[in-house]
């Protein structure tokens, strides 16, 4: 059978397939009006002839697509009408066409013809014509309709093609009950990779070596809280409080001693505000009010809310149900005394200031900041806010470096660019490595230029320059200046951003005493086709958003030159085709890497 078909729609597809003569058409054209009466919303989409025309010579939408344009739409009030010329080698994508549908406007879309294509569908079949049946070769046939005469086994569904209420039957039950299916889960591209040869590796290979030359810094500063945001906590934050501290009340309402048997009214006995408590013991058949946060007092085990309480001469009732617990908040139930509430090795966002400081703590320790040095090498990059040289090109991966260092929470140095010299270039690494961390260079390790630059490192320290499998971004050099690590990227801009990603980032992460970070891959499907080679791991710069379906759709930003910084400004993502896949096509799933808070 052909293909795979991957539904790239939130409702569902159904085919009608027959030899021609069976009376596909007079079949359809019965069936669609008592599905529409029976309030099914339908598309139908039709395999034609390849010389078909649905415009007449002589109307205007006829003669200007005929004088040239691809597409032509005529619109009335009423109706509207795409033609696009799209002459093509082989048989017309149903999943493109499907997208080109307004599948938020309908419940189903029959689609007739297509008949190669795995999709499910009804056979009809007439003995009369002599014809064999298709059923027995394509497993997606979900029901034959055929006159009596004929032989059908036992597990085949018959449906009788004289009996258009039946074979409606059929197709209601099939829209009611069909799910869209959920994407394929791949192995994660960031994952495979095979062995590469010497200097030549796989994403996997490349992140996993520079990782394992990584030490985490063992240096702490003690900061208030205030100043935390972004920074690695040192070491686990133990609880000294149980939080909440007191059972309380989750609820404005009141609270009762919830024993049976339950006494129609409660006398309330008083009342209690958050910051207070109620000193008495409660007894069966007393409550008090009660405020959202207020303790619960002694012998209390349950709150009704407000709303449903009727409070009148010093008694309340209650309605709705009641339970023993109901509305109350046990002291630690969220974090008990001792227990860690926070790792060592988390960053801290607002959740996690909030939760510390919900604990008490004003300050906390943290991890130093690790310290980037950023440079640019190449005699044709200029300096920003300088006049443009002729053959020159503006700095701009200094720029992207940086920002994605500071969000990572490093210290950056900004030793600017540095001329093509090998005096120069010494200079700068050596005093960049006694500075920094890391040290972070772009441009001129590509094959072309890489003999200089790494003559200069290798005097200094010890850098490899590897290819890794992948685009954009294939050159990498990395290694140690002295201490420092460093990084070599590729000068491209989208390619020094993606290695940034790829590689630095876990880098900088495990540096900074992030535990165990890993990038975040989200399944999609993909909108439109990715291309790749096997073998290689691509990383094209897309959008996604959540689809009709409810599920995450990934189309691209266009033009994917590694040179084009704009594409990563409109895209939201990577799309990653990994080196197991030649192609993803549309409609098929695929993982993409969001950029996240980092660009
Ligand atoms: P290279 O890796 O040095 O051969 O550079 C590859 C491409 O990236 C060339 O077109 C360079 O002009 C460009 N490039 C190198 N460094 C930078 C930079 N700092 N900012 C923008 N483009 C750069
Ligand atoms: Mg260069």
């Amino acid at each position: 059978m052909s293909t795979v078909f991957h539904n790239p729609l939130s409702i569902p597809v159904l085919g009608f397939c027959a030899y021609s003569g069976t009376g596909k058409t007079t079949l359809l054209k019965q069936l669609i009006p008592v599905l529409k009466q029976r309030g099914l919303r339908l598309a139908v989409l039709k395999h034609a002839h390849h010389n078909f025309d649905v415009d007449i010579p002589g109307k205007d939408s006829y003669e200007m697509r005929k004088a040239g344009a691809r597409q032509m739409l005529v619109a009335s009030h009423v109706r509207w009408a795409l033609m696009t010329e799209d002459p093509q080698e082989t048989d017309p994508d149903l999943v493109h066409l499907l997208q080109q549908l307004e599948a938020d406007k309908a419940d189903l879309v029959l689609v007739e013809g297509f008949k190669k294509l795995a999709l499910p569908k009804i056979e009809l079949h007439r003995a009369a014509l002599g014809k064999p049946f298709i059923y027995t070769e394509d497993p997606n046939i979900l029901a034959v309709a055929c006159c009596d005469e004929t032989q059908l086994p036992a597990q085949i569904l018959r449906l009788d093609i004289n009996n258009v209420e039946q074979i409606a039957d059929f197709v209601l039950q099939y829209a009611a009950t069909w799910r869209p299916p959920h994407p394929v889960v791949k192995p994660l591209p960031l994952d495979a990779g095979e062995t590469g040869d010497g200097d030549n590796l796989s994403v996997r290979q490349g992140i996993d070596k520079i990782l394992a030359q990584v030490q985490p810094i063992s240096a702490t500063e003690t900061l208030m809280l205030d100043d935390s945001d972004n920074r690695i906590l040192a070491c686990d934050a133990v609880s000294p409080v149980d939080v909440p501290q007191q059972t309380n009340s989750a609820m404005d309402g009141y609270a009762f001693v919830h024993r049976e048997p339950l006494p129609e009214a409660f006398e309330v006995k008083g009342e209690v505000l958050a910051g207070h408590s109620y000193d008495a013991q409660l007894q069966l058949g007393q409550a008090v009010r009660i405020m959202t946060g207020a303790p619960l007092p002694t012998g209390a085990n349950a709150v009704q809310p407000r709303e449903l309480a009727n409070e009148a001469d010093g008694y309340v009732r209650f309605s709705g149900t009641l339970k023993a617990g109901q509305n109350v908040r046990l002291a630690g139930e969220d974090i008990a005394k001792g227990a860690v509430a926070l790792a060592g090795g988390s960053r801290l966002g607002a959740a996690e200031q909030g939760l510390l400081a919900s604990l008490g703590f004003a300050q906390i320790s943290a991890v130093r900041r690790p310290v980037v040095a950023v440079f640019s090498s190449g005699d044709e990059v200029c300096q920003p806010g300088s006049e443009l040289k002729p053959n020159c090109i503006y700095d701009s991966n200094r720029f992207t470096i940086k920002a994605m260092a500071k969000r990572l929470g490093c210290d950056v140095i900004d030793l600017g660019i540095i001329e093509d010299s090998e005096a120069a270039l010494t200079a700068a690494l050596a005093g960049a490595a006694a500075k920094a961390d890391v040290v972070i260079s772009s441009g001129g390790v590509s094959v072309g230029n890489a003999d200089y630059i790494k003559k200069v490192l290798a005097a200094i320290g010890e850098v490899h320059f590897w290819r890794i499998n992948m685009r954009p971004g294939r050159p990498l050099a990395f290694g140690k200046v002295n201490d420092a690590l460093f990084f070599g990227l590729p000068g491209n801009p989208v390619a020094t951003m993606v290695v940034f990603l790829l590689f630095v980032q876990p880098a900088l992460r495990k540096l900074a005493g992030e535990l165990d970070w890993q990038p975040q891959l989200l399944p999609a499907i993909a909108d439109e086709t990715f291309k790749s080679r096997q073998g290689r791991t691509e990383f094209s710069r897309a959008i996604a958003r959540i689809g009709a379906d409810g599920q995450l759709h990934v189309t691209s930003t266009g033009s994917q030159g590694s040179g084009m910084l704009s594409s990563m400004v409109k895209g939201n993502c990577l799309a990653v085709i990994g080196d197991q896949d030649e192609r993803v096509a549309a409609g098929q799933p695929l993982y993409i890497l969001p950029f996240g808070a980092l660009l």
